[in-house]
């Protein structure tokens, strides 16, 4: 069974009056990977600094291991951070940079032996993938070298904990994919409970066991990245994990739902007679169909190729859904679509109802990215074809 390693109780804090935690409570389990993901601002950063002691909340507690330990210094918590920017010492090699902290370290009041420095330094270089590297000046290493000599030197004090803020922010998207991968398989190796930072929800669908979904101050969501792309608790939470079609509907029964009208079948239960819900339809969740077998049809007004699959908007009177499919509906297709009952989430109104999950204003931007000359060729075709 998991065990408890963190607890943040009822934990506020305030900057110049303004609110940035509002009474959060949060438990982290002992090796568990646990990322705090949510737009800028929303307070991920101000999380990990009370749980690193750089900062004390304004009221609240943080436990350790059943311990209250606001007043307890960043040094002496069973923590380790690494940064966006992860600040090497330029004038040592990598040897010493992850060395570094071995040599001021007085575990039992006595210094390590040079033997055992080593010994630590070449297990970390292994976990890192950098065996062979550490007689390398530290500026002659890539971006993502470098990064894994931050986290090899935040490790090789073998933290408890390690808080990670945003570490690939500086990388290029496929150096970004490969380190997310070795970050879970040194969490695993090791054992140490990661707790990670990030905006990017790809990111965090793909690294964590626990993902928390934070806006203004506030924790929206707890659970597992399945949780949490399928069943969102709030237009908030459907709208930043992914895309996500969100409509107005109302609830006639448990497993039917009302939408423009139409009656879908939906898994969801428990809700009040007629009450108002918001409906979620992932885009990759549609089928089309022909119009006469469509439980709505609609017209394609957008279409870009994103190479396994297109992205197509379509206008259902006046509201512009997204869909994702690997057919061609060029644009002025009329077509009809269905859902199963599983593609259809159904959500409580909350704050953010209305807020979220219309293309309209997508569409646009949709057009402005799509490939201009792809369109061409479809209109082309269309020509060649009358
Ligand atoms: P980002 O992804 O942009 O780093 P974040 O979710 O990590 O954002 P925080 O850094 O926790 O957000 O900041 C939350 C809010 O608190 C922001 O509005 C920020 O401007 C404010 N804030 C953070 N630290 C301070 C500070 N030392 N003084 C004043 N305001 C601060």
């Amino acid at each position: 069974m998991a065990k408890e390693l963190i607890r943040l109780s009822k934990c506020s804090m305030a900057f110049d009056g303004d609110v940035v935690l509002d009474n959060i409570d949060l438990c982290i389990n002992d090796k568990e990977f646990l990322t705090l993901l949510g737009p800028s601002g929303c307070g991920k950063t101000t999380t990990l600094r009370i749980i690193g002691g750089f900062l004390k909340p304004a009221s609240g507690d943080v436990l350790f291991d059943g311990v209250r330990i606001n007043d307890v210094p960043p040094h002496k918590r069973a923590v380790n951070t690494v940064f966006q920017k992860y600040a090497l010492f330029t004038h040592l090699n990598v040897f010493e940079n992850i060395a570094f902290g071995l040599r001021l370290a007085r575990p039992g009041g006595k210094k390590l032996s040079k033997d055992e420095i080593a010994s630590r330094v070449m297990e970390m270089l292994e976990v890192v993938s950098l065996k062979g590297f550490e007689k390398r000046d530290v500026s002659s290493l890539s971006g993502g070298q470098q990064q894994r000599v931050a986290i090899a030197r935040a490790l090789v004090n073998r933290p408890k904990v390690l808080l990670l803020d945003e570490p690939l922010g500086a990388l290029d998207m496929r150096l970004r994919k490969d380190m997310q991968n070795e970050l879970k398989q040194m969490q695993q190796a090791t054992g140490i409970t990661f707790i990670y930072v990030t905006h990017d929800q790809e990111e965090a669908l793909a690294m964590s066991d626990t993902v928390v979904v934070m806006e203004n101050g506030v924790i929206q969501q707890i659970g597992t990245p399945e949780d949490i792309y399928n069943e969102p608790e709030n237009a908030f939470v459907a709208d930043f994990i992914g895309e996500s079609n969100i409509v107005d509907g109302i609830m006639l029964d448990d497993g039917l739902v009302e939408i423009f009208g139409r009656k879908f079948k939906c898994l969801d239960k428990g809700f009040k007679p007629s009450e108002p819900v918001d409906v979620v339809i992932r885009p990759e969740d549609i089928d089309i169909v022909s119009p006469e077998k469509g439980q709505l049809t609609g017209k394609v007004i957008s279409v870009t190729f994103r190479g396994l699959m297109y992205d197509i908007i379509v206008d259902f009177n006046g509201f512009k859904w997204l869909i994702q499919t690997t057919d061609l509906s060029p644009i002025g297709t009329t077509l009809g679509i269905k859902i199963d009952p599983d593609g259809i989430h159904i959500m409580s109104k909350s704050q953010f109802s209305g807020m979220y999950g219309d293309y309209s204003s997508y569409s646009a931007e949709y057009d402005e990215i799509s490939d201009v000359d792809y369109e061409v060729e479809i209109e082309d075709a269309e020509g060649a074809r009358e």
